[in-house]
């Protein structure tokens, strides 16, 4: 066999393979529901979480995620994984297009944000971002003002396809809208049926934000709940499959974590599940108002 015909078969395997990932995406496109965004960008409504996830594993485990379907992922510069990430996604032959990542600035770089966002899109090899946030309004610090005003720079620069916050509360997102006129996208929280942040989220909806639910299983906590297994029983799934259910009919985006090849399958194989009335009653008297698991963003100070 020549050369030629080597390269030939290698350039064949190449577009056969992106042929199928297009396929695929197309095919994940009707079942898995998308997001408009304020800006008019769209996003998948699950995605996938890597907080965690040691570094050195994180190239194989979002490899996994990207195979079984998932097309968005959510790192942050603190999480010491972006490299990983980065790596997963350069294996992988999908267009650059048909993936959305989102990264976030730590707070220690509220008033050097143009500088940390090119540090993280260097260590994820990218030359944009599909959504940036900022991680923490860390109050005490005061200068989350000043991080919002740079990225939008970065949003309208073209380097952040859209942008958005994490942890804010009202007052904070008040602050930053009064600022700048600009509203972020999303607003991505603390949220699980533990711990539902019913205000936040209406003022969420009342101004065009979509909520990103963090921890959205209770950090695995809420999987032993009797009243979730009963709704798994009921529904031939697992407790986890019906909690990520319960927030995508809520409307939000939700990105569980797991490194475990089958628990990663298991949390994307929830497009044939429909909760009725009385599930979504049972689900919501799981709210408890100390449900907290995190810190509480008003006095999270790290
Ligand atoms: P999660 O609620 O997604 O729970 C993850 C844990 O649940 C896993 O470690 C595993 O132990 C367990 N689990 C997952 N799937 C399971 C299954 N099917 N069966 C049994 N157990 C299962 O918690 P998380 O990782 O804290 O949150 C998800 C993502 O949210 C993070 O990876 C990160 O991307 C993001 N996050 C953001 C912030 C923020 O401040 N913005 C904070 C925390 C997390």
């Amino acid at each position: 066999m020549s050369i030629a015909s080597v390269s030939y078969d290698a350039d064949l395997h190449t577009e056969i393979s992106r042929g199928l990932n297009l396929l695929f995406t197309i095919l994940f496109m009707f079942t898995q529901p998308n997001i408009t965004l304020n800006d008019g960008n769209v996003i998948p409504q699950l995605g996938f979480g890597v907080w965690q996830v040691p570094s050195s594993d994180t190239a194989e485990v979002v490899g996994t995620a990207i195979s079984t379907g998932y097309r968005s992922i959510d790192t942050a510069a603190i999480y010491g994984n972006e490299v990983g990430v980065g790596t997963a996604i350069a294996a992988n032959s999908l267009r650059r297009t048909e993936l959305f990542i989102t990264t976030k600035l730590w707070n220690d770089r509220h008033t050097t944000a143009h500088r940390a966002f090119d540090e993280s899109l260097k260590r994820l090899k990218l030359d944009y971002l599909d959504l940036y946030l900022i991680h923490w309004p860390k109050p005490r610090q005061n200068a989350y003002i000043e991080a919002w005003k740079a990225l939008v720079k970065l949003k309208e620069e073209g380097k952040a396809k859209s942008i958005g916050v994490s942890n804010f509360t009202v007052s904070h997102l008040k602050r930053i809208v009064d600022a700048t006129g600009v509203v972020p996208s999303v607003n991505q929280i603390e949220l699980h049926p533990g711990f539902q942040q019913e205000e936040l989220t209406a003022y969420h909806a009342e101004h065009g934000i979509i909520t990103e639910s963090w921890s959205p299983l209770g950090q695995g906590t809420l999987l032993e709940s009797a009243s979730l297994k009963a709704l798994g029983q009921k529904h031939g799934k697992t407790p986890a499959q019906v909690i990520i259910r319960w927030h995508l009919d809520r409307g939000y985006i939700v990105i569980p974590k797991s490194v475990t090849p089958s628990r990663i399958r298991e949390n994307f194989d929830v497009f044939d599940l429909s909760l009725d009335a009385d599930d979504l009653a049972k689900i919501a008297a799981l709210d408890r108002k100390d449900g907290r698991i995190g810190p509480d963003p008003q006095t999270a100070d790290f």
